[in-house]
């Protein structure tokens, strides 16, 4: 992890933040995320990061959610349990027993029921309080299949319910590096982008790094980008409150 703050501190970056994928119970979705023993031990290391590194630059402890109809309790408590600065919150799968992908490759169903059932849960867990931030907004685009003017309605009244809830939407650059995007873009796309200003949603830039090469992947696009929509608010964390970015 360490090699991911030094990137950062060589980009000139002001703050870093960790969100590594949250433990679910009963083993769901258990190969992209850590185990409910390892929390501990991840918070642990970002703190130690955090002395380590001050005055050099910020390093936030972060945990990106994942949203599951039913586990509410099992999350609120996970959420409670550590200092975090902000929650990441995801929708990854479109069941309860984590084994439909949002973004599923192979998908062969309508593209009306993919984003609809997205959106919905997008919506659930918005309105659950449980996170401070949202998650790569239009990710299912990631099987091939983008969305259009049908999915305008549902997009919206995502939007609007973002509002509502006084959370912020993460510009997500990792799709700069997803081959299966039909070309480089963010999540999620400009005008989806241009939408959520207008709304007055607050904005997180974060290049979602798998690795310490992608620390920062595209900021400099992203701030040529923002300085575009004269409106657009930047916010960080500490301690789940958003602070100027
Ligand atoms: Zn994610």
């Amino acid at each position: 992890m360490e090699e991911f703050v030094e990137r950062a501190v060589e980009r000139g970056l002001k703050a870093i933040g960790f969100a590594d994928h949250n433990p679910l119970p009963r083993g769901l979705g258990a190969n992209v995320r850590m185990k409910e023993a390892e929390l501990d031990d991840y918070v642990k290391c970002v703190l130690d990061l955090r002395r380590q590194y001050e005055g050099r630059i910020e390093v936030l402890l972060g945990l990106e959610m994942d949203y599951v109809e039913g586990l509410e309790d099992y999350l609120t408590a996970q959420v409670a349990g550590q200092p975090w600065d902000y929650i990441i919150g995801s929708i990854h799968y479109l069941d309860a027993e984590c084994t439909q992908i949002s973004w599923p490759r192979n998908f062969t169903g309508e593209t009306a029921w993919l984003y609809s059932r997205y959106f919905e849960l997008v919506r659930k867990m918005v309105r659950s309080g449980l996170c401070d931030v949202v998650a790569h907004f239009d990710v299912p685009k990631r099987s091939g299949r983008a969305h259009t003017e049908h999915q305008t309605g549902d997009i919206t009244r995502t939007l609007k319910e973002i509002v509502r809830a006084g959370i912020c939407l993460e510009i997500n650059t990792s799709g700069y590096r997803h081959p299966e995007l039909r070309r480089p873009d963010t999540y999620p796309t400009r005008t989806i982008i241009a939408e959520a200003v207008a709304l007055g949603i607050p904005l997180a830039v974060n290049s979602d790094a798998h690795t310490p090469e992608d620390v920062g992947l595209k900021f400099d696009e992203m701030e040529r980008l923002l300085a575009r929509h004269k409106d657009a608010r930047l916010v960080s964390f500490r301690s789940r409150r958003q602070v100027a970015a």
